[in-house]
């Protein structure tokens, strides 16, 4: 048993994710990539001139000694004092400009490229959650997908743009550095870059005591937001049972280790930049009193070079310029830690096969007569989600051609370890039939099954066995659209989105004009209550609905399916209690929109059951007992006892206390 889920599994699977990102998101903006890049070295290559033009001016116009860079040949620099001046004046000016405008075309480029790869793979990673099955959002907190969206797509931003393009500026500016110094004077430089080993270790030492309350601190970050959002969703709960101070209280405490754990981290940072300045400042001290020595002594100790005021000048403010970039490395490391984690989660989630998806000779499903049938349908939630095969490449495109040739949910060793937390059938060997235009209701305990039998129709989720079939063409035969088309769905608890109530009906059929959708709201009773509301049908309805009472939510998810006008419905018939008029408006409403189609439909409501033409008896998992009502009735089994129970002719526990378990 393994208590990973199958999405953990598929990013453990992913290999090389940075390799990865830059292959399949990077390489369509390598233009970007390299003008950034190339902005870059000529922004830090140009911001090394000014301290070396001034060292050459110190030696050579303002002192005796000759006037010297590197790179420039002799003959292009003036001969004389004034115009040597000049030279270094519109040098050092010039290295300015430049670095300043190359640092603009960096900062632009190496954006566009970062934020370019951040929105698509955002729009990418959201496209394939659009297409998984319902499967995958039954494992996961809304949190923690949307976490995939927003931080690790941003994670992902910052190591492209901050992270690569620091640490590009780190090697120019070490290197850059490193030469010059090595160039004017090998010796002094020896003692001037001691200093970098010793930044290189701080900064070694900082993440190692850093790594732990960063990981403290993320987890923090990670409660308090679940915290947050689960305080919010359930709101009504905590305002019914009183528990405003206790939500508070547990805020505050999930709020308190996460000020802990930052202050804790910050600590450290607070530490770790000074230690580098003041390395720095050692590095400066350092080659202040050897040059300085050279100058007035001549070289000491083992030194044997020569040294000018100039190029003791170059030296002091070089020794200034390499605590930024280095300051940079735990920052770089971070983020980069932070992005391979993140992108492995991002090609975890792309890796996923996308079981529900159309064959490759899908057909079209049209004028759809309305014939159901299933055929020793098995079914269990979980397990299914196995992996696909070890040795197929797994990229987006092979995992899912694997899972749809094999939806029978192949696994090797290792995927047979995650996926044999296989859950428990839900349903087994479920079979029955329906005609075109009969109504089956299905009847049993909470808990039987029925839900479930209903969603396979929509191929919410796939059988783990058996066959369903609408007029003979089994349901991954044809295309998932057309299918979806042809079965309308009213669930239990209807779903509406944050927008107006016309925006809600014409919800899947967006074409729809304002005429067809009051037809729509009239035939499913809405109209009268939707004119009564302060702005009718442009009247918003708030997050999911909660402006409008459950009979009236319900209502306009039936004005919805009326507009769908599907060959096939799906019913769940509301077990909460409305008010006896609102029952029968809906009622009145659902036997209208059953009318001519075949309809199956999870029965509460003796009128429905009554009519049906069949009624299938589900008991954990088995349809039991099945026939009319009368036949049923005369059978005095199980459906005897749940509507004895309704009618109040028996106890409850006669369901409880059913024989046979
Ligand atoms: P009914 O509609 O008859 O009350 P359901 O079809 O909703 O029954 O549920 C049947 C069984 O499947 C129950 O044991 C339930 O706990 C389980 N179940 C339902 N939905 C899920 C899900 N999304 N993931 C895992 N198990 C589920």
């Amino acid at each position: 048993m393994n208590d990973e889920n199958p999405f953990d599994a598929y990013r453990a699977r992913v290999e090389r994710p940075l390799h990865r990102l830059f292959r399949e998101y990077g390489r369509p903006r390598l233009g970007y990539f390299a003008v950034g890049m190339g902005g870059n070295f000529v922004a830090r290559v140009a911001s090394l001139l000014p301290p070396l033009v001034l060292g050459a001016a110190v030696d050579g116009v303002f002192g005796p000694g000759s006037y010297n860079l590197p790179l420039i040949p002799a003959s292009a620099i003036p001969a004389d004092q004034l115009g040597q001046f000049w030279f270094s004046v519109w040098l050092i000016a010039g290295a300015f400009v430049v670095t300043a405008i190359f640092t603009y075309v960096y900062g632009v480029a190496a954006n566009l490229f970062a934020h370019e790869v951040m929105h698509t793979v955002r729009v990418d990673s959201f496209e394939k959650m659009q297409r998984l099955d319902m499967a995958f959002f039954d494992d996961k907190q809304t949190g923690e997908v949307m976490s995939i969206l927003n931080n690790d797509t941003q994670n992902l931003e910052m190591f492209l743009d901050n992270a690569l393009m620091n640490s590009a500026r780190l090697v120019v500016m070490v290197l850059g550095i490193a030469a010059v110094l090595f160039w004017l004077n090998w010796q002094l430089a020896l003692v001037t870059l001691v200093a970098i080993p010793l930044m290189v270790l701080a900064t070694l030492g900082f993440m190692r005591a850093a790594e732990p309350r960063y990981v403290r601190q993320r987890s923090a970050v990670g409660e308090l937001n679940t915290r947050l959002e689960n305080s919010l969703s359930g709101i009504e709960l905590i305002k019914s049972s009183g528990s405003e101070g206790f939500e508070v209280s547990r805020v505050r405490k999930s709020s308190r280790r996460l000020f802990d754990d930052t202050m804790a981290v910050l600590r450290l940072n607070y530490l770790y930049r000074p230690g580098m300045e003041m390395l720095a400042g050692l590095s400066f001290a350092a080659t202040f009193l050897v040059g300085g020595l050279w100058l007035v002594s001549g070289p000491p100790g083992p030194f044997t070079l020569g040294l000018t005021a100039g190029e003791l000048i170059t030296f002091l403010f070089m020794t200034q310029r390499f605590v930024t970039p280095l300051a940079e490395v735990s920052n770089i490391v971070d983020q980069y830690e932070n992005a391979k984690a993140s992108s492995e989660r991002v090609f975890g989630l792309m890796d996923i096969p996308v079981r529900v998806q159309d064959a490759p000779d899908a057909v079209e499903l049209d004028d759809v007569a309305g014939r159901v049938e299933y055929d020793g349908v098995d079914f269990a939630y979980d397990g299914e989600l196995s992996l696909a095969p070890d040795d197929a490449d797994v990229t987006a495109e092979d995992g899912a051609a694997t899972a749809a040739t094999d939806g029978s949910a192949t696994a090797t060793e290792e995927g047979m370890a995650i996926g044999a937390s296989a859950g428990e059938e839900v349903l087994h060997d479920v079979t029955f039939d329906a005609a075109a235009g009969e109504t089956v209701a299905v009847v049993g305990p909470t808990g039987a099954g029925k839900s479930t039998l209903l969603k396979l129709l929509l191929r919410l989720y796939e059988p783990t066995e058996g066959e369903i079939r609408l007029d003979g063409y089994a349901l991954d035969e044809v295309t998932v659209q057309s299918l979806r088309r042809s079965v309308g769905y009213v669930s239990q608890d209807s779903f509406l989105f944050d927008g107006t109530i016309a925006e809600n009906v014409e919800y899947g059929h967006f074409e729809a004009n304002a005429d067809e959708i009051r037809n729509a709201a009239r035939a499913a009773e809405a109209h009268e209550f939707i004119r009564d509301l302060p702005e009718g049908y442009e009247t918003r309805v708030g997050e999911r609905g909660v402006k409008l009472s459950g009979g009236q939510r319900q209502r306009i998810a039936i004005a919805r399916t009326v507009l769908q006008d599907p060959p096939v419905l799906v019913l769940d018939e509301a077990t909460s209690a409305v008010d006896t008029e609102t029952e029968a408006l809906i009622q009145r409403s659902l036997d209208r929109l059953s009318e001519d189609r075949t309809t199956l439909v999870i029965a509460h409501r003796l009128s429905t059951v009554k009519n049906a033409d069949q009624i299938l008896v589900l008991d954990d998992g088995e349809v039991v007992e099945r026939g009319t009502h009368e036949h049923l009735l005369a059978e005095d089994g199980l459906y005897a006892t749940l509507w004895g129970v309704q009618a109040g002719e028996r106890s409850p526990e006669a369901v409880v206390d059913r024989g046979d378990d």
